[in-house]
């Protein structure tokens, strides 16, 4: 997801074209000189900026020409982020919960050497957290539903946004709840 003024910018400087989904189930893509031969027919309904003698619609779907943009292949270890792989289940009772009612719990506790990293680190419920405490799995019988890991990114990606801001993202968002922008 980037700005309005990012994607025009990148469209400029032909790093990248639009894809225009106006045509039923087709999609076509436009460099800055046939997109703007195309803002001529904006409808009121259509987000455009205009200039003195021009108008201009902002596009809502690019496409990029270079890929060393895209997010690093690496996903940052952090809290949301764990809860992103885990689908904002807890890992012990498998219920989904909102993220204030969520933990992070440590399989291997960190007074057992646990460490705090991808592979050891999941997403709990508070009762389940307060539950195991800082016991074993096999001490307290509670092992996580999946072997943690370090999650990689999808090339698609969710968004938690609903309504979508523009419906012509759901041609390209993964829709389904449960499937998270992270993945194994
Ligand atoms: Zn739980």
């Amino acid at each position: 997801m980037c700005s309005a003024r990012r994607a025009i910018t990148l469209l400029f400087l032909g790093h990248a074209h639009v894809v225009g989904t106006d045509e039923d189930d087709q999609y076509f893509t436009h460099d800055v000189e046939s997109w703007i031969d195309r803002s001529t027919f904006a409808n009121p309904e259509m987000t455009i900026v205009r200039s003195v003698s021009n108008q201009f619609r902002i596009p809502e779907i690019i496409v990029l020409s270079l890929f060393d943009r895209l997010p690093k292949k690496q996903v940052k270890f952090t809290r949301e982020n764990i809860y992103r792989r885990d689908a904002y289940r807890c890992q012990y009772c498998e219920n989904r919960f909102e993220t204030k009612d969520l933990n992070l719990d440590h399989v291997i506790p960190r007074d057992k050497k646990g460490r705090t990293s991808w592979d050891n680190v999941v997403t709990s419920c508070i009762p389940c957290n307060t539950r195991k405490a800082n016991k074993l799995p096999e001490q307290a019988h509670m092992f996580p539903r999946r072997q943690p890991k370090a999650p990689s990114w999808r090339p698609l990606f969710s968004t938690t946004q609903r309504p979508l801001p523009c419906v012509s993202w759901g041609h390209f968002i993964d829709l389904n709840e449960s499937d998270v922008a992270l993945t194994e």
